[in-house]
Order: C-alpha cells, then sequence, then structure tokens
C-alpha cells in the first residue's frame, strides 16, 4: 500500500533486513546498537522497529513496532508484508544490500575501467551505490539471487493459502 514506508529491523533480525532490501524496502539495520539509539534513530527516521523483543513496544510507546512471533525469517517476511499490505513483488534488487541505500542506474561507459571486459561487451545495464562505491549488473550472482527471491515467493505463496486472509 505505502511505498515510501521505512523500516528499522533491530540485530535478531538481520535475516528478514537482507530480504527487505533484496525486494527493495528501505530498511535500516545496525550490529550491536543500543536499544535507545535505535529508537531515537527509529523516530527521527520514521522507521517502523522490526523486532523479537516482545517488551520494546512497552518500553517505546511512542514509536510504531512491530514484535515478531518468529524466528524463521520467512515467516517474519510474511508478516511485515500482511501486516503492511505490502507487495513482495515491490522493486527487487534497487537497493543496496550492504548499506540499504538506493542504486542508481549508471551508463557503464562512466565506469569502463572497471568493468570486465567481457561483462562490458555483453550487458548494458549497471547500477551504483553511492555509498558502498560498488558497481552492480546482472551477473551470476545476480541470477542466483534471483532464484531465491523466486524460491521464496512460492513460499511465501504456500504460507498465505495455508494461512488464509
Ligand atoms: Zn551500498
Amino acid at each position: 500500500m505505502e511505498s515510501d514506508i521505512k523500516f528499522f529491523a533491530d540485530d535478531m533480525v538481520g535475516r528478514l533486513c537482507w530480504w527487505l532490501r533484496m525486494i527493495g524496502y528501505d530498511t535500516a539495520y545496525e550490529r550491536d546498537i543500543e536499544d535507545d539509539d535505535l529508537a531515537r534513530r527509529a523516530q527521527e527516521e520514521d522507521r517502523i522497529v522490526l523486532t523479537r523483543d516482545t517488551t520494546f513496544a512497552e518500553r517505546y510507546p511512542d514509536l510504531t513496532v512491530l514484535s515478531l512471533p518468529t524466528d524463521r525469517p520467512e515467516v517474519q517476511l510474511w508478516l511485515v508484508l500482511k501486516t503492511y499490505q505490502l507487495d513482495y513483488d515491490h522493486a527487487w534488487f534497487s537497493r543496496c544490500l550492504v548499506c540499504n541505500d538506493e542504486l542508481l542506474p549508471v551508463h557503464k561507459e562512466k565506469y569502463a575501467e572497471r568493468i570486465p571486459p567481457h561483462v562490458l561487451e555483453t550487458l548494458d545495464e549497471f547500477w551504483y551505490c553511492r555509498t558502498c562505491d560498488q558497481l552492480f549488473w546482472k551477473g551470476t550472482h545476480h541470477k542466483n539471487m534471483m532464484m531465491k527471491l523466486e524460491r521464496l515467493k512460492e513460499r511465501l505463496q504456500k504460507m498465505e493459502e495455508q494461512r488464509g486472509r
């Protein structure tokens, strides 16, 4: 429903954060962050907190918190998508998995010296992360991730059938 929705995943739900970034949702994540710092940043940046900690919502009543009652990342993801009526096919590969920044489509000529010759010759779509200074293209790694996303999509659909609406 909302496309500008933003999350802050606490360090117990790192895998969930990874999946959310994979499908294009803005998800902050900080290893070993103190709860107070996480809460302050979530407030400042208007982010929904995703956590396994059942006491978090009570301790920070001013924040929007989704407590996740399971350790299984795919069930967590299913719950997030369902709770906020989000689309799994949102914007795959639009964010950097490392830093969460949006990837920018770039002209390959600009980065030609950083791209292996056979890739430069055969591919036309390239993306760049300003924060990590990394280039991305649809190589083998991209294909593997695509397969992971498709497989997860099937599992989410099965969950939807089993748990109903
Ligand atoms: Zn990055």
